[in-house]
């Protein structure tokens, strides 16, 4: 019999016999990545092979009323930005209106979510998306599950002291939560910067919801 008795089963997150912290992957392989763990929280562990699969994300069903709501303002987004020619950032070949749609349905999400107020925001430029705490960048998923890309974007103009979170909207409109990086931490890697659009594209992984959370409602 090997001396080597596994004590804990793969995923296990807690104490052992002795109370000393332990965290195993889902795999059974120890995990030394963790995310969302602070006092009174576990968090969730990865090992170095599964790490970019990052936290468990959150999923945001809106009720009619606020799916609706956040459509009609995307509407009338696309129209303002139309009349006023605004640069449109999001790629080519999509339909920018389905990208201030979806954008909208993923604020709305964040602000579920977090709680938080959340206001149309037609014509106002400068407004912080969420609660005038969080900004947001939505993505539209297309129902074959084929995505634009799962990067973060971050314009040199973006405020570094506020949370952007990246969210991607279903085809079903369910938006998923998937992480967050503060500006700042969103502009510092040339080799994500993209000179066509003037925007940092930032891969995953991301810092969990779970944490943003803690910092929005301590
Ligand atoms: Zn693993």
């Amino acid at each position: 019999m090997s001396q080597q008795v596994q004590q804990h089963p793969a995923g296990y997150v807690g104490h052992d016999s002795r109370g000393h912290f332990v965290h195993y992957c889902h795999c059974g392989k120890w995990a030394p990545f963790g995310y969302g763990a602070r006092k009174g929280r576990l968090g969730e562990w990865f090992c170095g092979d599964h790490r970019r699969e990052g936290p468990t994300p959150v999923i945001v069903t809106l009720s009619e009323i606020w799916l609706n709501k956040a459509i009609e303002a995307g509407k009338a987004r696309q129209v303002y930005a139309r009349r006023s020619n605004l640069r449109h950032y999001g790629k080519a070949q999509h339909d920018a209106a389905a990208d201030d749609i979806s954008g909208c349905i993923a604020e709305v999400a964040v602000a579920k979510h977090f709680r938080l107020p959340w206001k149309p925001n037609v014509g106002v430029i400068d407004a912080i998306d969420v609660g005038d705490k969080i900004e947001v960048r939505g993505r539209r998923v297309d129902s074959d599950g084929n995505k634009a890309g799962q990067d973060l974007q971050i314009r040199p103009k973006d405020k570094d002291h506020l949370p952007y979170v990246y969210a991607e909207v279903n085809a079903d409109n369910t938006v998923r939560l998937v992480g967050w990086l503060y500006g700042q931490q969103g502009k510092g890697n040339d080799k994500y910067w993209n000179a066509a659009c003037k925007c940092w594209w930032n891969p995953p992984p991301f810092r969990p919801i779970s944490e943003l959370m803690g910092i929005i409602r301590p």
